[in-house]
């Protein structure tokens, strides 16, 4: 009885304070529900690693993102929330350039550009190269609406906030002390209506989401210095060039299947100066090199639901390598679900893996 009294109730048990677990509980908190989240703090994260870069299309074969114009506004609206909540700034609207290798390339990107879908994100003109020290002699096409979102500073600021409440628990969840009940969660002294699993990469290891195919790609990035350059696009080639300020620039990122840990490699930092250099003229000087797993899924859509057996435990995972510009659409998505029963897009609904679970 006694101990009981000591438990605090909530509305919502987080578990993981990525990009996924902050989007979520960030929204659940301004509809008024009582959050709490439970991270253990880890200096290297997919979404500490990232870029946070946004863009509508797929620069590939320039094609559009999945459901990409049901997506935007959500991030902006999450961009401009955030921003207001906690008065400062954490966005950068970008110019972003994709460069022709071709010029079949740019016949494509004036073909595609006339396309209804895609003429909102594609500029038709071309845009010439004026640096003497980027090789792009066919020039770029430039991609509307993209931008970047600084993760760090917005989970690291969220952070802040979840501690001054005392609605932080940095440890990692010890399953054995999880009690699940038909409408009650308790962890320690921690009880909730529902819990949410937001592990990123580390979903292999829950009990309850294990058998959901998370692939996990990992990617390496560096951040270099580069004298003098002064570029203010981020240029997409071959790889990424985002320019942070102060000469320094991301570059990235390498897509590995095999790897399933999140230690940096030599080959990956020779690959990514090897492709920097045949894109511009210049030394760079090594700042950093990170790496991360990116959680990505077999069929390349987020994993969002309820647990087949137990109503009140969910997962909103498998973000994969757009999570920025998917998770504040998905999720409202989860959100209504969670709250009004609204059912979930079947194409991330985690339904469409039940028969793979054997237990
Ligand atoms: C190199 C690289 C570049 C990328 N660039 C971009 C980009 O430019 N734009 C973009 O949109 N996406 C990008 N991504 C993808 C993006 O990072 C992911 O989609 C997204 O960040 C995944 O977020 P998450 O919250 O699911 O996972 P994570 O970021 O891995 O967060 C999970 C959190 O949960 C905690 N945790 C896990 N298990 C437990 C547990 N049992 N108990 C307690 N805590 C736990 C972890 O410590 C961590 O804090 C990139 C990824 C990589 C690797």
């Amino acid at each position: 009885m006694g101990a009981f009294f000591l438990m605090k109730l909530y509305d919502y048990i987080i578990v993981g304070q990525g990009l996924a677990g902050t989007l979520l509980a960030f929204q659940l908190k301004r509809l008024g529900k009582r959050v709490f989240v439970i991270d253990k703090y880890r200096k290297s994260t997919s979404s500490k690693v990232a870029f946070g870069a946004y863009n509508p299309m797929v620069l590939k074969r320039f094609t559009a993102c999945w459901k990409v114009e049901e997506q935007l506004q959500p991030l902006y609206d999450f961009i401009h929330n955030f921003e207001e909540t906690f008065q400062t700034s954490i966005h950068t609207s970008l110019k972003l350039l994709r460069k022709f290798h071709s010029i079949q390339e740019q016949n494509l990107w004036l073909e595609k550009s006339e396309k209804p879908r895609l003429r909102p994100f594609m500029n038709a003109e071309f845009t010439p190269n004026t640096s003497d020290w980027i090789h792009a002699d066919h020039g770029y096409g430039e991609v509307n609406h993209a931008g970047r979102v600084d993760l760090k500073k917005m989970i690291s600021l969220f952070r802040h906030q979840l501690e001054t409440e005392d609605t932080l628990l940095d440890e990692d969840l010890d399953y054995n002390s999880l009690e699940i009940a038909e409408n009650l969660v308790s962890y320690k002294s921690i009880m909730a209506k529902k819990i949410v699993f937001c592990e990123g990469h580390r979903l292999t290891q829950t009990p309850f989401f294990n058998y959901l195919p998370l692939m996990r790609t990992k990617g390496e990035i560096v951040t270099v210095k580069l004298d003098g350059l002064e570029l203010n696009e981020l240029i997409k080639s071959n790889i990424s060039v985002l320019p942070l300020g102060n000469d320094e620039y991301k570059v990235g990122a390498t897509f590995n299947w095999e790897d399933k840990d999140e230690i940096c490699t030599e080959e990956a930092k020779q690959e990514l100066l090897s492709k920097l250099a045949g894109l511009v003229k210049m030394a760079p000087e090594l700042v950093h090199h990170e790496a991360g797993l990116r959680p990505t899924v077999k069929d390349r859509r987020a994993l969002l639901g309820a647990h087949p057996n137990h109503s009140n435990v969910y997962v909103f995972n498998g973000l994969g390598t757009r999570g920025l510009l998917i998770s504040p659409y998905l999720s409202l998505q989860l959100i209504n679900a969670m709250e009004q029963g609204v059912p979930l897009d079947p194409e991330v609904d985690i339904k469409r893996y039940e028969s793979e679970m054997t237990c």
